[in-house]
């Protein structure tokens, strides 16, 4: 056997969508480059695992709007590469009181948009129904991304451009310096640059790198609800998307998705969950409570009457929150090789192939693409715990 490769441009913990996209522009980039995945790959233990994902270009804050065109075109540059399909186009319905400042934003998002009150909305998606005085705003550019075949593709094309991707192969310490030393359960390897895409396991992660970040994993229920008569009511597999705002019986919002998972099946959740650890999130008592469900149960009986009212499928999956929701990307205050990208509180697929390149071009020391306030580490107090 040859010895195994110790040294690297840069080393990428965790891959995931985020840290397997930020592999793909590095290694695009001719950086010689080791992803490295606690878990074998496939995997169903961190946030990127399934068949769907929301994309869409109504967005209520402009500086993800902003980056949409970017991440639709590299999606499109992804299923070239590699010749599968990862995008399906269907639209998606933003649902909510007409003023509501979200929804308002998403439709100035959209520049052309399309609003549409309860009459209008039923003749047109005949399975959807309004409140009295409801809105919807028709985002037409959206779909669905294939997110288990999206994640094989960005990996088979940074391996393609020469990437290391090394599963099963646990990161346990990291040693900070002008390279860094990183110790997993197989070996150790040395790089001048690191980039931690951990997921819900970073929080815990950086504590050995003296960051206390505020970032809370969630375990999201996954339902999936069957159509009262298959085909009957404009639902099922011709669905578009849809997403609530500023509803008052759900106020951290609902989504749903057709059906692509499971036949006859939509996917419609629940944008919050159950705070947990992501080591822990299958030690829940079956008799604990689950008022997601009731939410959910409740939406659907008034909202999509063509649905059963109980979920038939339910899967679990992790959030990983930061508190104002935006993402953290950003160098280590102490530790400027170090970067981290963190928290997409639920919304970071869509964005991963700009994410991916924002936390390449940090780590090589750049000008970031796009304007990073918004995402950094600095904006939380008392980040800065014990010193190094
Ligand atoms: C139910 C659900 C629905 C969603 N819907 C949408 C949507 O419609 N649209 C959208 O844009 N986004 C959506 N999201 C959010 C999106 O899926 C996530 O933001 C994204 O997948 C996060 O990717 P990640 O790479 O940060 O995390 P992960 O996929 O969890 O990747 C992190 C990886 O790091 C690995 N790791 C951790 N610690 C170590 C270690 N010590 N050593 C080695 N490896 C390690 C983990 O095993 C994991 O594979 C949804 C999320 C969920 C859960």
């Amino acid at each position: 056997l040859a010895p195994q490769k110790s040294t690297y441009d840069v080393i990428v913990i965790g891959a995931g969508i985020q840290g397997s996209f930020t592999a793909y522009h590095l290694a695009q980039r001719h950086k010689d480059t080791l992803l490295l995945e606690q878990f074998l790959l496939p995997h169903s233990r961190g946030s990127s695992h399934g068949q769907s994902r929301i994309i869409r270009s109504a967005y209520p804050q402009e500086y993800y709007s902003r980056m949409m065109p970017d991440c639709f075109r590299l999606w499109q540059q992804l299923e070239a590469e590699t010749g599968t399909t990862l995008y399906r186009q269907t639209g998606l319905l933003v649902l909510g009181p007409p003023g509501e400042p979200e929804l308002e934003a998403c439709r100035r998002s959209l520049g052309v948009d399309e609003v549409l009150d309860a009459a209008a909305l039923s003749r047109r998606f005949p399975g959807f129904r309004l409140q009295a005085g409801q809105v919807a705003v028709l985002d037409s550019t959206a779909g669905v991304l294939f997110a288990d075949r999206a994640l094989r593709a960005v990996q088979e094309v940074f391996r393609r451009h020469g990437g290391t991707l090394r599963d099963g192969e646990k990161v346990l310490s990291i040693q900070p310096g002008a390279t860094v030393t990183v110790t997993t359960t197989a070996g150790v390897y040395k790089a001048p640059r690191l980039i931690i895409t951990a997921g819900a396991w970073t929080g815990a992660f950086v504590e050995q790198l003296g960051l206390r970040l505020p970032l809370q994993p969630l375990r999201i229920d996954v339902c999936y609800w069957r159509e009262k008569q298959p085909g009957s009511a404009g639902l099922g597999s011709v669905s578009p998307c849809f997403l609530t705002l500023g509803l008052s019986q759900a106020p951290h919002g609902i989504y749903g998705l057709p059906s692509i998972e499971y036949p006859g099946l939509m996917k419609v959740c629940h944008h919050h969950g159950s705070p947990t650890d992501p080591e822990k999130r299958d030690q829940i008592p079956s008799s604990t409570p689950r008022p997601d469900i009731a939410v959910l149960s409740s939406f659907i009986s008034s909202y999509l009457p063509g649905l059963e009212t109980q979920p038939a499928v339910m899967e679990t999956c992790l959030y990983t929150n930061t508190p104002d929701e935006d993402f953290i990307l950003d160098r280590h205050p102490k530790f400027s090789n170090i970067v981290i990208g963190a928290g997409f509180s639920g919304h970071g697929f869509k964005l991963a192939p700009v994410v991916g390149k924002l936390l390449c071009e940090l780590s090589l020391g750049e000008e970031p693409s796009y304007n990073m306030a918004h995402f950094a580490i600095t904006r939380f107090p008392g980040v800065l715990g014990a010193a190094q």
